[in-house]
């Protein structure tokens, strides 16, 4: 369905049950769904000490390997091994973390994930500072004049998709809002009306 649908790019989650409280699923899983996948592969690692991975996700043809800035001591070391690995960079933050904890390292990574939740579970209600965080961002990547992604990650539904498209967003990350509707592909149609990838 989601191949089929206007849906950009497939949203992987992986939580590994200490980073964040649930387990989601690891490399077999993923393996199966690159099998099936010609849309990139947008990996959102929810886990502690990520660096361990980043070759394994490039041997799974993953397009965007995304790290948590609070999980990451190292973090410009692991975002240069993600490009030197072939894919994008990305840095989730964290609902508290705050935008300005990018200043140093915005220059050098290709997408940045805020998420609009406590990660670790699906359905939750959105944090609305998302939105100002939004804005923040759009205006630290406009005035270093670099070519980042802004993406939202959690609670994106179609009644906060515009704002947050208003506000700099231009990748939106919706789950429960598409797999819990009764026409998913009609509701990615919807998101993506707004000229986003969902
Ligand atoms: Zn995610």
């Amino acid at each position: 369905m989601i191949e089929r649908s206007r849906a950009g790019w497939h949203h992987i989650d992986i939580m590994d049950g200490v980073f964040v409280p649930n387990i989601s699923f690891g490399m077999p899983v993923l393996k199966a769904i690159a099998r099936h996948a010609n849309k990139p592969l947008d990996v959102h690692l929810m886990i502690v000490d990520p660096d361990r991975y980043i070759q394994a996700f490039a041997d799974l043809n993953a397009a965007n390997l995304t790290v948590h800035i609070e999980a990451c001591n190292h973090l410009h070391r692991t975002v240069g091994a993600i490009r030197e690995a072939g894919m994008k960079a990305g840095v989730a933050l964290n609902p508290h973390t705050p935008v300005n904890s990018l200043e140093s390292i915005i220059e050098d990574i290709d997408l940045v994930c805020l998420m609009g939740v406590n990660p670790g579970f699906g359905g939750q209600s959105f944090i609305k500072n998302t939105l100002k965080k939004t804005a923040e961002l759009r205006a630290l990547i406009d005035a270093r004049g670099a070519q980042v992604d802004i993406e939202i990650d959690g609670g994106v539904d179609a009644s906060n998709a515009s704002a947050l498209v208003a506000a700099g967003a231009n990748v939106l990350v919706a789950g429960s809002a598409v797999f819990k509707a009764d026409n998913p592909e009609a509701m990615i149609a919807e998101l993506t009306t707004l000229g986003v990838e969902a």
